[in-house]
């Protein structure tokens, strides 16, 4: 069998689990980033350092591989079309399209029937007085937004006159929700109606960025039907290749919302390398390589909790038990707010 030389886009965390799950399935990777100290160098087969749009060393990357896949959705557009024209991409660049804008991501859930929260587009300064009467609420870039970065939180009439944003960019305003608990559900899709899907993982964030994860969640049958439902609808509309997240909000009334889609693997599914079988990774390796789709189980509920900053220091040295799993993404520099590892316990 002729070896698969597969090409990752992006080389954070996410990047380097990936290619961790390719090697165990044989694969070889080469990851493909713009920071030069990009932590996945430490676990791909090769590393190629440029910018996003660098057509040179862009092009020494398709040289390398069969096909590509991403570790997040930022990427610009153009550059996975014009990848795709030559080497496969897995999601297709078409779905990044719709999901790299958090207006035409909305708008494409609701057309699916699907509810989010209420949402406006703002563009200038009239669209912002008019969504005076819907306050409170979360103004959010429409593009290149993570982890809270390029939001503004509005609570009052006097907060939004005060606001002072650049009119360059578009913005989404997003109603507040009563939140009463934030769940994921993450799925890989093989094809047609093929699919493997994780159960419903309860979430807890701080200054809007995950800091818990667990399974199982604590939701009624109603809602962890639904929202498995919801995100297979998703993913066959959007005829996706590989593992994609649904996130979604569930208020005080209990109802459920999507709050966004993620085209990747995602923060909330790290406790499934020791919970399930098959992790969100080896699986999202197994749909792009179009390797043989194998049933995934739970083995264990388990728990997880983002390193996040100088978090990471009190694990380093720390002496654990046989349940307990640690993930040090081996990021040059300790920085507040950055994720810097995670902290797997499996309940037995
Ligand atoms: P990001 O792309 O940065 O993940 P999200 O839209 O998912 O942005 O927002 C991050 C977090 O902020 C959410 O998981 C949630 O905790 C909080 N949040 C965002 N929008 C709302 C909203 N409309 N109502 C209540 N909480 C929100
Ligand atoms: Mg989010």
């Amino acid at each position: 069998m002729t070896t698969i030389n597969l090409g990752i886009i992006g080389g954070g965390q996410l990047g380097s689990m990936l290619a961790s799950a390719a090697k165990k399935l044989g694969i070889k990777t080469v990851v493909y980033c713009d920071d030069k100290n990009a932590p996945a160098q430490n676990f791909c087969d090769e590393f190629i350092f440029g910018d996003y749009q660098e057509e040179e060393k862009l092009n020494e990357f398709i040289n390398k591989i069969n096909l590509v896949t991403f570790e997040f959705e930022n990427i610009p557009y153009e550059t996975l079309k014009k990848i795709n024209e030559v080497k496969k991409v897995f999601p297709s660049p078409e779905v990044n399209k719709i999901i790299q804008n958090r207006l035409t991501e909305k708008d494409f859930i609701n057309k699916l029937n699907i509810k989010t929260t209420e949402y406006k587009l703002i563009r200038n300064k009239t669209n912002l007085e008019k969504i005076s009467d819907f306050l409170p609420g979360i103004i959010k870039t429409c593009t290149l937004g993570y982890d809270g970065k390029g939001q503004f939180k509005i609570n009052t009439k006097k907060e939004l006159d005060n606001l002072n944003i650049d009119f360059n960019k578009e913005y989404i305003f997003e109603k507040l929700v009563s939140l009463k608990k934030e769940i994921s559900v993450i799925i890989t899709r093989f094809g047609s109606q093929k699919y493997e899907i994780y159960e419903p993982i309860e979430n807890e964030h701080n200054e809007q960025i995950l800091k818990y994860s667990k399974i199982p969640a604590e939701i009624d049958n109603n809602i962890f039907e639904k929202s498995k439902e919801w995100a297979k609808k998703i993913a066959e509309e959007l005829d996706y290749i590989g593992t994609l997240c649904v996130e979604y909000f569930i208020d005080k009334n209990n109802t459920l919302y999507v709050n966004e889609i993620a085209p990747r693997v995602h923060n909330s599914g790290h406790l499934t390398i020791n919970s399930h079988n098959i992790s969100q990774f080896e699986n999202h390796i197994r749909a792009v390589c179009a390797l043989e789709k194998k049933e995934t189980k739970k083995l264990f509920n388990a728990n997880m909790v983002n390193l996040i900053g100088e978090d990471i220091l009190k694990y380093r040295d720390k002496k654990f038990r046989e349940n307990e799993f640690f993930f040090d993404y081996q990021k040059k520099e300790v920085k507040p707010k950055r994720k810097m590892g995670h902290f797997t316990t499996l309940i037995k």
